[in-house]
């Protein structure tokens, strides 16, 4: 792993398995990480972060740029190994490369902009002046989760580095690979040392715990769960750590009866089963208006039915594995606890018969109130399907739920898809799309999904400071 410029083994000399979950066959060794590498990585982090704040922007855009361009140049291999490690279809890690590649693109195109923003002015009793300019927050640590390898990292490195910050990346445990490639792209592309070092570790509590005590590290950005993120808030408390987290969702689908029906099927398909629904803005209640719901529920039923099942490395697989035999038991529990008590499956529901941890696409209806899928975050290839009556009625229940990230509105009249947009407490709300990410939005979640923005000018402003100087001439 990359500390300081140096790549090194783990200072206990441990290793962690790294397993491809389509054929749970071991791909590679990566280094388990100690306290003492951690404390490494934060004391390079924080001899880098005075040069790396110094150099000028261009320089520093520049390495983002040529980073972006080579990420471009082996989406293949990129590809390849996010499949290899997380097991989505092949089409969908590099539709993966390309998003995550942007975000080096969109930064590597702030950088330079965000250094010559700032204001100059009279104070409004016209005694003195004011001066109010940007500065890099420091050395950061930054956590990711497995669904995806490159993106995640992308989405926190490239901002930190195009403010002027160092930083630590904690990528998940099953999916390190991904993120030490980037690491020898950005070397390659004329990152100074220290400004980027990974640490893989199968003690992310400990050695975590370890670097956010250490009053040197400004900065924690987390993505993953509300669980752990909650408990990340508490322990960036001592400190005062500027935080930014991207947690849990629950997110809302809703049809209404005037929604084209093909755009919301396929709107819904997309939104289901993007990354086998191990998506944290994965539609996990489909509400659709009683006009519409037989016909929306027959032909996105068809559609679920027939997706194919496979090694992502297949160029027919439509969905791969999950990522672990622990996330199909989860899964498969959520849907026998709905079944038991009353809803109806449609299709998929059984767990295959074959290595590698798969699960069938699989739609249920009928679900009763106290079944723990109404409010529990699926992350599987499990569409939950509602139907409802009144906008006010679909409105409420969308909201009803801690979570507040994505949300979804099909319908053919576009003041009513605003109105709606504007009345769920989501951070975000996609009409008549089932995709919304773009490295030049704001991405992020209010109530129990998170602090803070990704992407967009916000993704940016997430690792500065504002500085104010008050000037008597
Ligand atoms: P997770 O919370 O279990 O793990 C996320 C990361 O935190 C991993 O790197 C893990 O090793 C690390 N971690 C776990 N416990 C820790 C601890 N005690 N101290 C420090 N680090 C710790 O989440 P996951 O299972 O990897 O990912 C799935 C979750 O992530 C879902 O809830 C999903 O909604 C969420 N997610 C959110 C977004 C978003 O942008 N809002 C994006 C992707 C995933």
């Amino acid at each position: 792993m990359p500390i300081g410029g140096r790549w090194v083994p783990a200072s206990g000399g441990g290793t962690i398995t790294v397993a491809n979950p389509a054929t749970e066959a071991p791909l590679a060794q990566v280094p388990a990480a100690t306290i003492e590498d951690g404390l490494a990585a934060l004391d390079a982090a924080c001899r880098a972060q005075e040069a790396w704040a110094a150099t000028p922007a261009r320089e520093r855009a520049d390495i983002l740029d040529r980073t972006y361009h080579s990420i471009r140049n082996r989406r293949d291999e990129f590809a390849a190994l996010i499949t290899a490690e997380m097991g989505k279809p092949l089409t969908e890690a590099q539709a993966e490369v390309d998003y995550g590649a942007g975000f080096f693109r969109w930064f590597a195109e702030s950088a330079n902009r965000s250094h010559i923003d700032g204001q100059y002015g009279v104070e409004p009793g016209g005694q003195y002046r004011f001066a109010v300019s940007k500065r890099p927050v420091g050395p950061s640590l930054l956590i990711t989760p497995w669904n995806f390898p490159l993106a995640m990292g992308a989405r926190k490195i490239a901002p930190a580095l195009a403010a002027g910050c160092t930083t630590i990346l904690k990528p998940a445990e099953a999916t390190p690979l991904t993120s030490l490639l980037l690491a020898k792209v950005m070397e390659e592309a004329g990152l100074p040392a220290g400004v980027l070092n990974v640490i893989t570790t199968n003690n992310s509590r400990g050695v975590i715990a370890a670097v956010m005590a250490d009053p040197r590290l400004r900065k924690i950005s987390f993505t993953g769960s509300t669980q752990v993120g909650s408990a990340l808030l508490a322990q960036a408390a001592p400190n005062v750590l500027n935080t930014s987290m991207e947690l849990g969702g629950n997110a809302p689908l809703i049809v209404f009866d005037d929604a084209d029906l093909d755009q919301a099927v396929d709107g819904a398909m997309v939104a289901k089963l993007r990354n086998g629904g191990q998506s944290c803005v994965g539609a996990n209640r489909i509400y659709v208006q009683d006009g519409i719901a037989a016909e929306f529920t027959r032909r996105f039923t068809k559609r679920m039915a027939t997706t194919r099942v496979g090694d992502g490395t297949d160029p027919a697989t439509e969905l791969g594995p999950l990522i672990d035999s622990k996330q199909v038991a989860t899964v498969s529990a959520l849907v026998q606890d709905a079944l038991a008590k009353g809803a109806t499956c449609l299709t998929g529901g059984t767990t295959p018969n074959r290595p590698g941890s798969f699960y069938p696409a699989t739609v249920l209806t009928n679900i009763p109130d106290n079944a723990d899928i109404r409010t529990e975050e699926i992350f599987g290839p499990v569409a939950a399907i509602y139907t409802f009556t009144t906008e006010d009625e679909v409105i409420a229940e969308a909201n009803n739920t801690p979570y507040g990230l994505a949300s979804y509105v099909f319908t053919q009249n576009l003041a009513k898809g605003l109105r709606v947009a504007d009345a769920i407490d989501a951070g975000m709300t996609g009409i008549n799309r089932g995709v919304v990410s773009n490295p030049a939005a704001p991405f992020g979640g209010t109530k129990q999904s998170g602090l803070s923005r990704e992407g967009g000018t916000e993704g940016l402003h997430a690792y500065q400071e504002t500085k104010y100087t008050g000037i008597q001439l």
